[in-house]
């Protein structure tokens, strides 16, 4: 028997849950469909052996102006990075700081050998030019853009301040290191910086999606359950199931969405490899993320989650991620350079961080690996959002349509909603 629903949306991440729970609010009812056994997409965290493993490193920006209006942070009891990183150079750290957080810092960040000091004014007016105005999400997004590599050497930035800087911490939320990346997307995430904290909730990525899901009328969510195709308004499900609705979302990555719309896809992905480790101790308990500005090594960067969130571990246990960028011979500038990152074996991570904090390391216990291929849609220079309504009663939402950030997804998912409740 044929059943229906006013919305039916397919894929419980973030930007469908956020459409559902907008709707909810409106007092509209809606189902939402998930194939995988759990909500999240690409926000989830596994327990193994009373770890907890976010399938790839990743981060809650708290300035977030779509996480700040939805979630509940205090009941996710963030714990936060400090706004900064270490730096790896000539076999040591340099630590640079936020010097409006950390005033006492703001000597050692003028000495670090990162860029000259000619460079540092310069990245405090990039600070003021970004974060000055008083500029709307939307502002970031409608201007004109170029490359992230050529907006930094436009606005004066030296190689060393790039390459020591910009392109392994960029790099990372980019996940490619040749800068490419929409200049627009360069702005807004470092608004995000300047105004918030990076932080990581006490029991996994997975508890922001959880939190928006919970509070979702009961019986709006079916997990298991694939959406094989759609045919106008009726939904048709891998176990033979129809399903009609008088308006129809789809939630769903790019890749997914196209399949579901019959097209083929054209979407480039950036993709990460995150290994996990098990130490006994911290080997850098400073809270910054540690960076390798060495673009061609199997560590890309480094975050020691429970000097951050001491319950992402058992007690007394120092869980360790390492990020490795690409990899393989994706990234133009590794290739024209004859290199490539392929080797992300636990060994090949073990030797480079041999060299950062010795002989401890062949100590350390290998836990997983998470090869993450469809991470994120390439945003380059002139990419521009696409239209989430296709046709009456047919939406989409997802950070595809937009930019690729949590953020993103939210706010689609919210405009669809509107979109719907506004008619
Ligand atoms: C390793 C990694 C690091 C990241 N780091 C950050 C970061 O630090 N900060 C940040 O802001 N963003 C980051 N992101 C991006 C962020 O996670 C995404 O932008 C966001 O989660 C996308 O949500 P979404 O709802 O658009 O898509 P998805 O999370 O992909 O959700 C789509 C859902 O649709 C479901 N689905 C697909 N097809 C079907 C079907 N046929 N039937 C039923 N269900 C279906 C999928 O199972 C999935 O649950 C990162 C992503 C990754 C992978």
């Amino acid at each position: 028997m044929e059943t229906s629903y006013p919305v039916v949306i397919i894929g419980a991440g973030m930007a469908g849950l956020t459409c559902a729970h907008y709707l909810s609010q409106s007092g509209v009812s809606c189902l939402v469909l998930e194939a995988a056994d759990a909500v999240g997409g690409r926000i989830r965290t596994d327990l193994v052996d009373g770890f907890r493993l976010d399938r790839g490193f990743q981060i809650l920006l708290t300035a977030y102006p779509e996480t700040q209006r939805l979630l509940d942070y205090s009941a996710l009891r963030l714990g936060k990075f400090r706004s900064g990183a270490a730096i790896r150079h000539d076999n040591n750290f340099i630590e640079i700081a936020d010097p409006r957080r950390e005033p006492q810092f703001i000597w050692e960040s003028i000495k670090a050998p990162v860029g000259s000091l000619v460079d540092k004014m310069r990245l405090l007016k990039l600070m003021a030019d970004v974060a000055g105005t008083n500029t709307t999400t939307r502002d970031y997004f409608e201007g004109d853009d170029q490359t992230t590599i050529a907006y930094l050497k436009e606005k004066g930035c030296s190689d060393q301040m790039i390459d020591t800087f910009f392109r392994p911490f960029f790099g990372g939320i980019f996940l490619e290191d040749d800068l490419i990346t929409s200049s627009n997307f360069f702005r807004f995430v470092f608004r995000q910086f300047y105004d918030g904290e990076a932080a990581l909730p006490a029991s996994g990525m997975q508890a922001i999606p959880e939190q928006v899901a919970a509070g979702l009328p009961a019986g709006s969510l079916r997990l298991n359950t694939r959406v094989s195709g759609i045919d106008g308004q009726v939904v048709h499900l891998e176990n033979g199931e129809t399903i009609k609705a008088e308006h129809l979302v789809l939630a769903t990555d790019a890749r997914s969405a196209d399949r579901l719309l019959g097209l083929s896809s054209s979407h480039v992905f950036n993709k990460t490899v995150c290994t996990y480790f098990v130490a006994d101790r911290s080997p850098h308990p400073q809270r910054l993320l540690l960076l390798n500005p060495e673009v061609s090594s199997v560590v890309h960067h480094v975050g020691i989650l429970t000097d951050v969130v001491p319950t992402y571990a058992p007690e007394g246990k120092t869980l360790i991620s390492v990020s490795t960028q690409g990899p393989g011979l994706d990234s133009p500038g590794l290739a024209s350079q004859g290199l490539s990152n392929n080797d992300v074996s636990e060994g090949a991570i073990r030797s480079v961080l041999r060299n950062w904090f010795g002989d401890e390391v062949q100590e350390w216990r290998y836990l997983k690996t998470y090869h993450v291929e469809d991470a994120l849609v390439r945003y380059g220079a002139g990419s521009k959002p696409v239209e989430l309504r296709l046709r009456e009663g047919l939406y989409r939402c997802g950070d595809y349509t937009a930019y690729p950030s949590l953020n993103a997804a939210m706010l689609t998912g919210r405009q669809v909603a509107e979109m719907i409740v506004t008619g």
